[in-house]
């Protein structure tokens, strides 16, 4: 929740009733708004043209509410496109302009050494990616978004959903953010309440991590039963190569090098106009208080397989998120009186494969098509009809590309050794392995273990640990790859990162674990300055103007004592390469 709801005196918010509310313009919640759109135009044609009979559905109010100033400058993705619900969704997209950068046409494993690399033999299945396509999600959800507004769905970009509202346990709608108050929180000339928008149902499909659903998850206790909800954090480049260099349609995965104390590997894409995107994943559940990806992205860099690959390269564009890693065992109830829950928001990511979108897709179709029935029954969305989202979910191929790695996340976290015995097991069991399910018996906030008991005395401050001095070019400093996601949030704006017990960062957080958030943070938010509470001791400064909404602080935090929550809408990365 928001931290400031009070208006001042005099003022009331705005309310407006919709029929159909979306919380998040990503390849969910546009998907769902497509899908529901053409069945409603599809099913009142086939009436009044008399292919079918019954009664037509009226115009509905179909609503999209996205945070980013813009859809797509929030969309971060590896990313290669499994084109399954797309074809069902837009089945003549190719003809239709879906901006697709290239189609796979090459696969690759490799192992990289500190100095060498060699190529696995035989690509392993999961990493085959014959008929997928390489894409810019960014780009690919505003062409979805283009396509939503053709149908007369209401998209409103800059619109942050801050909280949700009940009657009783059924979720009525949302309130979103206040705009233009001062970071003291008070209202400056340009303010503007946020709305109560009130609606028949709604659908969450907020992404990774989503910081409403979150709320409303721990409200109604969703997750009873399930593994907690564990996640992965991911940063790529996209590095623009000299003309006639790249063959475009190649994806390359690697494991081993760089990364020593967590769990995670690489991904390489090649596209069209010699662009090479280079991303690095690892686990959040590491021991690791000192894991930063953006530090690992940099050496990654430095290994002779990569130095080859991208000599004349130039870094244009970079990005930072985390994605939900705990699949299937992990996902929550889907469904409640008046909502729905999709894609990411849900954990449904194949993270064997690395890949979301489709599932996220697909989730949104059949939320659409629980809409449908239920728009058919006199606009009823009690949970005997968003039941049927979660059978559909069930029936569908979003379980069964779940199902098959059900227990992966759980058996790799064991470590590479002791996991790939338990993985080979369960690629010969359909994913049941040596035992189902597995459980997670620890929150990533959990595991973090003491500097000098990960890293030794020396810590990072080994030979093989130093860093390629940054150039602009090819490596660099945080800051600057901030600079490359064109991030903005008003500096007189609240800090959208609170933070509960500021003293827990000074007196236990830095002299234990030395501020893991200092690390992992891909935006240099965190950062430990001279206290002005005690001589000697450092207090955290939080630039809260950096954040490029990963969530990873919301996530990793060793005493869970920062909560992200939606800035002012429209603030935040702009993305469009990535
Ligand atoms: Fe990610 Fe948190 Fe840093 Fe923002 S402040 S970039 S959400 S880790």
């Amino acid at each position: 929740m928001s931290t400031y709801s009070e208006l001042p005196d005099g003022l009331k918010r705005e309310e407006m009733e919709v029929d159909v509310l979306i919380v998040g313009g990503g390849s969910a919640g546009l998907s769902c708004a497509l899908r529901l759109q053409n069945q409603i135009q599809q099913h009142n044609e086939d009436i009044l043209e008399g292919r079918k009979s019954g009664q037509t559905i009226p115009d509905q109010m179909i609503v999209v509410l996205e945070k980013a100033s813009e859809i797509g400058a929030h969309s971060l993705s590896g990313a290669v496109l499994n084109p399954a619900a797309l074809r069902e969704l837009v089945p003549n997209f190719l003809a239709d302009g879906c901006p697709l950068d290239s189609e796979v046409k090459k696969d690759a494993v490799y192992y990289l050494g500190n100095d060498f690399s060699f190529k696995l033999p035989i690509t392993p299945p999961p990493f085959h990616n014959e008929g997928n396509y390489i894409t810019s999600i960014s780009k690919f959800n505003r062409w979805l978004g283009s396509k939503c507004e053709a149908k007369g769905i209401n998209i409103f970009p800059g619109f942050a959903a801050v909280e949700a509202l009940y009657d009783g346990d059924r979720i009525v709608g949302v309130r979103t953010g206040d705009k233009g108050r001062d970071k003291n929180g008070k209202p400056k000339a340009n303010f503007e309440p946020g709305l109560i928008l009130k609606s028949k149902v709604v659908v969450f499909a907020e992404g990774t991590r989503g910081s409403l659903f979150k709320q409303v998850e721990k409200k109604l206790n969703l997750r009873a039963g399930k593994n907690p909800e564990v996640f992965e954090e991911g940063v790529k480049e996209v590095i623009q190569m000299p003309s006639g260099t790249v063959e475009a349609g190649q994806v390359i995965h690697t494991m081993g090098f760089p990364l020593k104390k967590s769990i995670g590997g690489t991904f390489i894409y090649t596209l069209p106009d010699d662009k090479i995107i280079v991303g690095l994943v690892a686990f959040l559940d590491t021991e690791d208080p000192l894991l930063d990806p953006h530090r690992e992205l940099q050496k990654l860099k430095t290994h002779p397989f990569l130095q080859n690959m991208l000599k004349g390269g130039r870094v244009i564009a970079y990005g930072g998120k985390t994605l939900p890693a705990g699949g299937w065992y992990s996902m929550p109830r889907l469904y409640g009186d008046g909502f729905m829950v999709c894609g990411d928001s849900a954990s449904m990511v194949d993270v064997q494969k690395l890949k979301g979108i489709h599932l996220a897709m697909k989730s949104g179709m059949l939320a659409a098509d629980t809409i449908f029935d239920g728009l058919q029954k006199g606009a009823d969305f009690s949970s005997e009809i968003t039941r049927g989202y979660e059978k559909r979910v069930e029936g569908s191929f979003v379980k069964s590309e779940l199902y098959r790695v059900r227990n992966f996340h759980q058996a790799l976290s064991k470590g590479f050794l002791a996991g790939f015995p338990l993985i080979g097991l369960q690629e010969m069991t359909a994913g049941r392995g040596l035992q189902d399910f597995m459980k997670i018996d620890h929150m990533d906030a959990e595991t973090t273990e003491k500097v000098v008991e990960v890293w030794g005395p020396e810590g990072l401050n080994a030979e093989e640990n130093q860093l390629p001095k940054p150039d602009g070019v090819l490596f660099f400093d945080k800051l600057s790859s901030v600079y490359l996601t064109g991030t903005m949030h008003d500096e007189d704006s609240p800090n959208h990162l609170l933070l509960k017990n500021s003293d827990t960062c000074r007196t236990i957080c830095e002299p234990k674990y030395k501020s893991p958030c200092n690390h992992f943070c891909p935006a240099s938010v965190y950062e430990m300055v001279p206290s002005t509470q005690e001589p000697g001791k450092k207090d955290l400064q939080i630039n809260y103007t950096n954040c490029i909404h990963c969530k990873t602080c919301d996530i990793k935090c060793p005493f869970e004592n920062i909560e992200w929550t939606t800035p002012e809408g429209g603030g935040g990365p702009q993305y469009r390469e990535v």
